[in-house]
């Protein structure tokens, strides 16, 4: 029977240790980690995003500092912003809401971050840590994928995975999280040549194109574990609500695939979880302290 791999458990149990972590931080060293979230402009899924985030940050007992901006803000009114933020001692991460309005270079934003507290893991020293195999923020979307995984198949040694999207912040960081699990890695994208062949033969599938219900029943192997990264939004629904889809046509393929994430519910709730482990991780690396190995079950 295929197993709906539950993002919303696996996210409650990963952020009830980051609670707990954050409770001995206060207790021992007082300190309470500060998350910086910036919102430039006023984009009603951003607005939901920053909003889920800022709830999901006290929750976990840190700060949380939200910057909302209007959408005529410059880009050197922003950099100023985040060299403050850089320096500001409260704040332990920092998160720029993509996307920003035209006027901006978001990479440009990105490359002024401190390392140290881009808990996106999207400068470009995070990103060639990554690569290289050292310490840094891994992007959360794929970490949060990563988890589930782990979670779903254990070790990942040998097995061949596709992961359709070659974005920096989700296809490339995949991969290389996938490949430093031993995985065999095929990156597809736009330009690939028989994908639903390719996809046929791997274990591992993780859909992140932003194109609703792309991958259908007989493009999975039987069997195969399935992540659906995309979000896409459908028109109201009768309630007026946008209903939410993702990459996958997941009746159909949940019909062959041994295990897959649900959307809403699968990978969405780890990427807000992965977001507060790497705030906490920012607040303790910053000073030194070692942070606590109870993390060790789920990476
Ligand atoms: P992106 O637009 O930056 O990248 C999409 C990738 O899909 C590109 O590399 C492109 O080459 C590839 N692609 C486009 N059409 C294709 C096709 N027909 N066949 C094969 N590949 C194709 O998108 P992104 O930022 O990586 O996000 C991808 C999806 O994941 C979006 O739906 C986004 O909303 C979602 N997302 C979800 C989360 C989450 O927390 N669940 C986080 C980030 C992104």
């Amino acid at each position: 029977m295929t197993k709906i791999i539950d993002g919303k458990l696996i996210s409650a149990a990963f952020k009830e240790k980051i609670a707990e972590a954050i409770i001995s931080l206060k207790a021992e060293q007082n300190i309470t980690p500060g998350l910086a979230v910036v919102l430039v402009g006023a984009d009603p899924a951003s607005d939901v995003y920053v909003r889920s985030k800022g709830v999901a940050t006290k929750k976990a007992g840190m700060n949380s500092y939200e910057h909302r901006l209007p959408a005529e803000t410059t880009e050197e009114e922003l950099l100023a912003l985040i060299e403050n933020l850089n320096n500001d001692d409260a704040v332990d991460g920092i998160l720029v809401q993509s996307p920003v309005p035209d006027q901006i270079n978001y990479q440009a934003v990105v490359d002024v971050i401190d390392p140290n507290k881009d808990v996106d893991g999207f400068h470009p020293i995070n990103a060639g840590n990554l690569l290289i195999g050292s310490q840094g923020f891994v992007a959360c979307t794929p970490l949060g994928c990563s988890i589930l995984l782990k979670h779903t198949l254990g070790d990942l040694t040998g097995l061949d995975a596709i992961i359709i999207g070659r974005s920096t912040i989700v296809g490339k960081p995949m991969a290389m999280l996938l490949l430093q699990q031993n995985c065999t890695v095929t990156i597809a994208h736009s330009r690939t040549k028989d994908l639903d062949k390719k996809c046929a033969q791997a274990d591992i599938v993780v859909a992140a194109v932003g194109r609703p219900e792309m991958v259908k029943k007989d493009w999975i192997k039987q069997g195969a574990t399935v992540i659906d990264v995309g979000i896409n939004r459908m028109g109201s629904t009768e309630t007026g609500k946008a209903k939410l889809v993702g990459d996958v046509a997941f009746e159909e393929v949940s019909e062959i695939a041994g295990a897959i994430t649900p959307v809403p519910g699968g990978v969405g709730p780890m990427t807000i979880a992965c977001l507060m482990y790497n705030t906490l991780k920012a607040a303790c690396d910053r000073r030194d302290l070692d942070i606590p190995d109870v993390f060790d079950e789920f990476l």
